[in-house]
């Protein structure tokens, strides 16, 4: 299947619902179509965006050259013992709808990854992450459509370079790699990962010692659904900050002037800050600027209120950024990709 649309209205498919118009997109399901489209981008010379559900994606008004999207389904078993099986998924799946998926296969070790919006194809791209548990900790392979050499390649876990809301396909070679295919390493057994706080102070308030994985997987959507805004009625991307890193030394002097001060110990010698505190603390949470905001029930949320655009937004951020690094001398950095730059 090829499915190509020239001025095509990006609106209803980026999460912030900004009103989007792309010069072409073109949707494929084969690699002999995918290779169709990108010899035409290539003999065009027109850039490229490739994108999945949109959800972690500042668009511009106007998207010049082509939109490639992705939209290969199927979740199949690959090989399958008594404690463990990997499962191959195609980049176009919808990511939350595979996590129920396996929830149904008894197989585990995503569910904290619930109601993650968005498609297996992007998830690898920034490892994403929730309630403890990243998408690294899953993975076993890729599929991918290399630009650069013309040909489906087989990426393993460490040439992925996985690290926190990053890869291979974010830092080090955006672009070159398009996601075809994932593969996850999985469990039989169920042994629930309640290590972040929200989801066991959940667990205590409700007296469950032992949850299951049907437990663990309704926890995580309850409680994302009573912090996050629904993109159908309010327009986001999820964080629009990275929790950032700071040096021990760092983290001790804004500990004595900020006792308060919401962080975890990352890497030896380094504190993972909460961004949505920082951001909280300097003013901003309920911030309401003509069409866009800050979210009142998570600072870290900003939204699209009314008929907002990208400049708009960005010119929030940069505010937002700006206080918190006069108040902390911290450095905040946007996680959704701008595009076009
Ligand atoms: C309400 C809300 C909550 C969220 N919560 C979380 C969360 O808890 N944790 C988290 O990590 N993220 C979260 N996000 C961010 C987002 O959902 C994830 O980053 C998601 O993986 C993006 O998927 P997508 O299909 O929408 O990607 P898109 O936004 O379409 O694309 C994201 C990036 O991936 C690239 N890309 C897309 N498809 C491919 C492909 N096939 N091959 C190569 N590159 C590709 C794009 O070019 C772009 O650079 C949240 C977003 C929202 C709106």
């Amino acid at each position: 299947m090829i499915n190509w649309i020239e001025n095509a209205d990006l609106s209803s498919r980026n999460s912030l619902g900004f009103q989007v118009s792309a010069e072409r997109f073109i949707e494929v399901d084969t690699v002999e179509h995918l290779e169709l489209a990108l010899n035409d981008v290539q003999h065009n010379q027109w850039s490229l965006l490739l994108l999945g559900g949109g959800s972690n994606l500042v668009l511009k008004p106007f998207i010049p050259g082509a939109v490639i999207s992705v939209n290969l389904q199927g979740i199949n078993i690959l090989v399958d013992d008594e404690s463990s099986a990997i499962v191959e998924v195609g980049a176009g799946v919808n990511w939350h709808q595979f996590v129920g998926r396996l929830l149904e296969m008894g197989l585990h070790g995503l569910e904290n990854l619930a109601l993650i919006p968005g498609n297996v194809g992007a998830a690898p791209v920034q490892n994403i992450g929730a309630y403890g548990v990243e998408l690294a900790d899953c993975f076993h392979s890729l599929t991918a459509y290399d630009r650069k050499t013309a040909e489906l390649v087989q990426l393993n876990k460490d040439d992925c370079c996985f690290g926190y809301r990053d890869s291979l396909f974010k830092s080090r070679e955006p672009g070159r790699y398009i996601i075809w295919q994932v593969r996850f390493l999985l469990s039989t057994v169920f042994s629930p990962n309640l290590g972040y706080r929200a989801l066991s102070d959940y667990f205590d308030q409700q007296a469950v010692t032992a949850p299951g994985a049907y437990d663990v997987y309704r926890a995580v959507c309850e409680i994302r659904q009573s912090k996050l805004p629904t993109p159908d009625k309010i327009g986001n991307v999820g964080s629009f900050f990275e929790n950032p890193i700071v040096q021990e030394e760092q983290y001790l002097q804004l500990k004595q002037r900020f006792p308060n001060l919401v962080a975890y110990p990352d890497a030896p010698g380094s504190y993972k800050l909460a961004a949505g505190w920082l951001i909280d603390q300097a003013g901003w949470k309920g911030h309401k600027a003509a069409s866009v905001g800050v979210y009142d029930k998570q600072a870290l949320v900003l939204v699209n209120l009314d008929k907002g655009d990208s400049e708009a937004l960005l010119g929030l951020a940069k505010s937002i950024q700006d206080s918190v690094m006069e108040k902390f001398s911290v450095s905040l950095k946007m996680e959704p990709r701008v595009y076009p730059a």
